[in-house]
């Protein structure tokens, strides 16, 4: 039975909103002085859960334990998106850390659990780099090569500037741990609009990504009569409807797409496109529902083309890779909803991507979501009412109980 202390938790998440605050939320990107601020306040928490900290040299903060047993991993991170809320990845940082502080305490539980801090999860800099140095994604040359996104500032300057250039950065000894668990706000409407308070995050959506391209012919908007056009920037107007008009049929339960970006060349008032080309993302769970839709997206796409008389290349930029989260895992995290939070949760599956599928690829691996009010995030509103979160954390540390005693 867990006794954590619900002041304790709110204090330490308090005291991180203060730094880098910005209105009601945080602007702490990766590297930035508030961000190295953040990590050198948890590297000072860790003590309290008898766990020795280290911050490495890629700006992971890991809390180790000197104790015998079975070890759980547990973390999410501490920068921010620029401008944004004061929950996403500090929530998950200090269940964590109350997590380790009432276990690690405790004589009648086994073994520990550690506490992490991943580096760069909101992709300042790349590609979940924190996590994937952890489990040995990341070499040398792509730290050579990544930039900060805002300001181009490369990565080996932010790493000297922060004292943590030269330093070895942590990787997972194999075996070590019985998994990895995360909470985070939900950063939807799910819970919220059912009145649940815990998610029982079964997987984490693969990300598909799409450049489709219309060629036409350029030429001039006020002599080229209307039936002479082959305007690529319409062909791609008519992709867009006809892509909302037809993927619900073939698309799954929780299917999402969109159009993130629209380019015409060479875009000018004047010039009917003779290019256009947009940018198209796919999530989903399921790779045979993404690759029925892909087919789908395909057959559309030649239809428009041949209608529009213009030559057209779907590419597939990026596949994505599900990462299914442990069926114990989804278990004990149920089985603690049931005893701290009266039943009320939900099995669902993330949308949004998280430290938890690149730890997935070498342990069992979890995640608990709590509601996020208005589904609102990556925006300063983000918020969660204090008694979900001290009820989270409830659930939490059962869960971690649960885990390291069977
Ligand atoms: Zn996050």
């Amino acid at each position: 039975m867990p006794n954590i202390s619900g002041e304790r938790l709110l204090r330490d998440l308090y005291e991180l909103r203060k730094i880098g605050e910005y209105k009601t939320g945080v602007h702490r990107p990766t590297f930035s002085e508030p961000h190295l601020r953040a990590l050198e306040w948890l590297a000072q928490k860790l003590p309290q859960a008898s766990l020795a900290a280290e911050i490495d040299g890629i700006g992971n903060v890991l809390g180790t334990s000197a104790e015998a047993g079975p070890k759980l991993l547990a973390g999410s991170h501490l920068e921010s998106q620029n401008f944004a809320g004061w929950l996403d990845g500090p929530l998950g940082v200090v269940y964590a850390l109350e997590a380790a502080r009432v276990i690690n305490s405790d004589p009648n539980i086994q073994g520990a659990v550690e506490v992490a801090a991943w580096c760069d999860e909101e992709g300042h800099f790349g590609h979940f780099l924190g996590s994937r140095s952890y489990v040995g994604d990341v070499t040398d040359q792509d730290i050579d090569a990544a930039r900060d996104r805002t300001d181009n500032r490369t990565m080996r300057a932010a790493l000297q500037a922060a004292g943590l250039a030269g330093r070895p950065r942590v990787t997972a000894e194999r075996g070590r741990h019985v998994g990895y668990l995360e909470a985070h706000i939900e950063q939807g409407r799910t819970l919220e609009g059912s009145r649940l308070a815990i998610g029982v995050v079964t997987s984490i959506v693969g990300i598909w990504q799409y450049q489709i391209t219309f060629t036409g012919e350029q030429n001039h908007a006020g002599t080229t009569r209307m039936k002479d056009r082959r305007d690529a920037g319409l062909a791609l107007a008519r992709l867009c409807v006809a892509i909302d008009d037809r993927f619900p049929a073939r698309s799954g339960p929780r299917t999402v797409w969109t159009t993130g970006r629209i380019a015409l060349d060479p875009g000018a008032p004047s010039i009917i496109p003779g290019r256009g080309e947009m940018l198209f993302q796919v999530r989903d769970d399921d790779p045979e529902i993404v690759e029925r839709l892909e087919a789908l997206l395909r057959e559309i796409a030649t239809e428009i083309a041949v209608a529009s008389r213009c030559g057209v290349d779907v590419k597939r930029l990026r596949t994505g890779s599900p990462a299914m989260m442990d069926d114990r895992f989804q278990r004990a995290v149920e089985e603690a909803a049931s005893d701290f939070a009266e039943g009320r949760s939900v099995r669902m599956p993330s949308g949004a991507g998280h430290d938890a599928q690149v730890l997935a690829t070498i342990m069992p691996a979890g995640m608990l979501f709590v509601p996020s009010i208005g589904g609102i995030s990556h925006h300063w509103d983000e918020n969660t009412d204090d008694a979900d979160i001290i009820k989270g954390a409830e659930v939490f540390v059962e869960t971690c109980r649960r885990l390291l005693s069977n």
